[in-house]
């Protein structure tokens, strides 16, 4: 075959994979309290850089955690995911370690780390995504944290080796 056609086939095989995939969203929440502070920094720098996510005493949060999964879904089922399996997994390995708890200081798999958002997703990414591999017809896609009405963030992932 040759390199314009091999191209083109693949280029219709990705195209295929793109429009046969399905996004599929699981939310859970979960209350947590924390406090943005760099140790190797003084308390006026830290409370220039962090305003009052600075407070010496933590604050708190209502935060929501999507879970997004791509793939084909299974002609058997339907399904891409069993969104009750997808729960308990969300559940059980994420949101019942940090419930309630003080995000700086109760959490095994977040000591020693700012526990800004941005590092809360790439946590919780590393936990769930071969996880969810196993349990799906696709892969971990997207990892959504809403901490307040006005931020939160969004991660896909490692970006692959080139
Ligand atoms: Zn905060």
């Amino acid at each position: 075959m040759n390199e314009a056609n091999s191209f083109s086939l693949y280029y219709r095989d990705l195209t295929a994979i793109i429009y046969t995939m399905v996004y599929i969203s699981r939310k859970e929440f979960f209350n947590a309290a924390h406090k943005l502070y760099n140790p190797n920094w003084t308390k006026e720098e830290n409370e220039a850089c962090f305003g009052p996510c600075a407070n010496e005493y933590f604050h708190g949060h209502n935060f929501e955690l999507t879970v997004t999964v791509a793939g084909v879904p299974n002609p058997q089922t339907g399904f891409v995911i069993d969104l009750k399996k997808l729960g308990e997994l969300m559940k059980t390995r994420i949101v019942d370690k940090i419930d309630h708890k003080n995000l700086n200081m109760d959490v095994d798999f977040l000591k020693g780390k700012m526990t800004s958002c941005e590092n809360l997703v790439r946590e919780f990414w590393q936990i769930l995504s071969s996880e969810i591999e196993q349990n799906s017809t696709g892969r971990l896609y997207k990892i959504t944290l809403q901490e307040t009405h006005k931020n939160y963030v969004e991660y896909f992932g490692e970006l692959p080796p080139r």
